[in-house]
């Protein structure tokens, strides 16, 4: 039996667990703070946004800023990271049609297209992108998505490093000064709150926000050579500094509904969805990609006792699409759910056999989250029994 990893000091996880007394999330989601009165600052940014900001006056610093990289020489003149689901597809369909940009759209490869994923990403420049998919060396990438989920309990380390770095190469190869993302994930679901009042993402940030404190750097110690590692490095800091790459978020200049960018997508560039929902939640219209990002939800699930229908619930609460007590049956009812669909494509992709998968996932069963009744993992505290 492996030693049990120290989820708690590695995330800096308080020991009492509570919920947000406005949406479902807890207060074990990484990096999030609540108030006095208990309200996360995902809640409370959501509120702050509705009362305080002026979308006319954003959209005027949204023009502003299109003029400021607009080229009128013919070439791209920002990249628009889109996998061609709902979010990216609005951010380039708006760039290009309403504020008549020249969007280079880019996409990191999924581990694993699922044919919904690809499909969208089809139709998606079908309707008039000019698009370049990233796709990494498999046999290196399949090593270090095992290695992340044994060593960090998220199989979906190396995906989010190809995904935040691969537009800044296009950016760099291109010569394109401006990249549009869609939300503000760490503001809008919960996280650090220092860039909630301005527009921009810094790739210093990158480490911390997105990478969970591990370099790419950092898998070397375990026999990858650097050159395998270099499309999941990315440029340098200065470099990017000195070719002035500015990376900029559309939800803060534009209100962030993504239940409304589902409906633009589907009207616009003929998004369509599963027929049956996610495992491990309700919806059915976010994250469609790929077939191993249950895995990553499940993790979370694992880890943090925040399974994907919490995490959907909480911004549906937010954007008032359903209310709390609706929010409770859904997570009670979906969230911890094994992801069963593509489990055997999971451990075939990670060479894993299924005993080896539960050792990982119970090494990440911290004490203060899990404990066992009549010799089955319960949660100590859920927020139905509250
Ligand atoms: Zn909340």
């Amino acid at each position: 039996m492996t030693k049990k990893k120290e989820v708690k000091k590695l995330y800096n996880l308080p020991s009492e667990i509570f919920f947000c007394k406005e949406c479902t999330i807890s207060n074990q989601r990484p990096r999030i703070t609540f108030d006095k009165m208990g309200v996360c600052s995902a809640c409370n940014y959501k509120k702050f946004k509705k009362k305080n900001i002026d979308w006319q006056q954003r959209e005027t610093e949204l023009l502003k800023l299109c003029d400021k990289f607009r080229k009128n020489n013919g070439e791209y003149d920002v990249v628009v990271p889109c996998s061609g689901g709902k979010d990216g597809t609005f951010v380039a369909h708006q760039l290009k049609h309403k504020y008549g940009m020249n969007p280079l759209c880019v996409t990191w490869a999924p581990l694993v297209y699922t044919s919904q994923g690809r499909k969208n990403l089809d139709s998606f420049i079908n309707s008039g992108f000019n698009h370049i998919l990233g796709t990494s060396d498999p046999v290196i990438t399949k090593k270090l998505t095992y290695l992340s989920f044994k060593e960090l309990g998220d199989p979906f380390q190396p995906f989010i490093y190809g995904q935040s770095n691969f537009p800044l190469f296009m950016a760099l190869n291109y010569e394109i000064k401006l990249i549009m993302y869609g939300e503000n994930g760490e503001v809008e679901y919960g996280g650090d709150m220092k860039n909630a009042y301005i527009p921009t993402r810094t790739i210093k940030d990158y480490n911390k926000h997105y990478f969970s404190g591990i370099s790419p750097d950092f898998w070397e110690r375990y026999n990858i050579l650097s050159k395998d590692l270099y499309p999941f490095k990315g440029p340098s800091d200065d470099l990017i500094n000195k070719k002035k790459i500015e990376m900029h978020f559309l939800g803060y200049y534009k209100s962030w509904d993504p239940q409304e960018n589902f409906y633009y997508a589907q009207k616009h560039c003929g998004f369509s969805v599963n027929d049956e929902r996610n495992e491990g939640t309700y919806s059915k219209y976010a994250s469609l990609d790929d077939k191993l990002d249950g895995f990553h939800y499940y993790m979370a699930y694992i880890k943090f006792g925040i399974g994907r229908a919490t995490s959907d619930t909480a911004h549906e609460i937010r954007d008032g699409k359903i209310n709390r007590d609706e929010g409770i049956q859904l997570v009670k009812r979906y969230d911890h759910e094994k992801p069963s669909k593509y489990y055997n494509i999971f451990l075939e992709y990670c060479d894993l056999t299924d005993g080896e998968f539960n050792e990982v996932v119970d090494q990440w069963r911290s004490d203060h989250i899990w404990h066992k009744v009549n010799n089955n993992w319960k949660l100590r505290k859920t927020i139905w029994e509250e």
